[in-house]
């Protein structure tokens, strides 16, 4: 769940508009919501599609996006770990080498493993709100 500040299209105020997608991972869709603007009452979307209703392009961009997302959380959290065995084990270059890959190649096998359940969990939960509205 994230926050995103939100103008009205209609009066331009702002709004804070709570839009929940993918627990923090996921952006590129969601439940289509449209509520009501606390100034001028006119309905504003918040411009959300489910996952069956996105194009290939939306799709494609959906996924390239969770692919760098776990390749930044993994390269990142590798690298702080590989840093701290660097200075606590005093390891030599080749030892670091080997212990950075490691670390590395250890957290985006994690990070990929939690989004890549995340995602299928978000798609059948898009998939089932799409089935039922229809
Ligand atoms: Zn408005």
């Amino acid at each position: 769940m994230k926050f995103t500040r939100i103008k009205c299209p209609h009066c331009g105020s702002t709004i804070d508009f709570k839009l929940e997608g993918g627990g923090g991972t996921v952006q590129d869709f969601g439940e289509p919501v449209v509520f009501d603007c606390k100034l001028c009452m006119k309905p504003i979307s918040n411009g959300l599609k489910e996952w069956g209703e996105l194009g290939w392009f939306n799709k494609t961009k959906a996924i390239l996006r969770t692919i760098y997302t776990v390749l930044f959380y993994g390269v990142g959290t590798g690298g702080i770990l590989g840093a701290i065995a660097m200075y606590s084990l005093k390891l030599n270059e080749r030892q670091l080498t080997i212990t950075a890959v490691l670390l590395i190649g250890m957290n985006i096998c994690i990070f990929g493993f939690i989004h890549v359940f995340l995602i299928r969990r978000e798609i059948r939960a898009s998939n089932e709100r799409l089935r039922s509205r229809t």
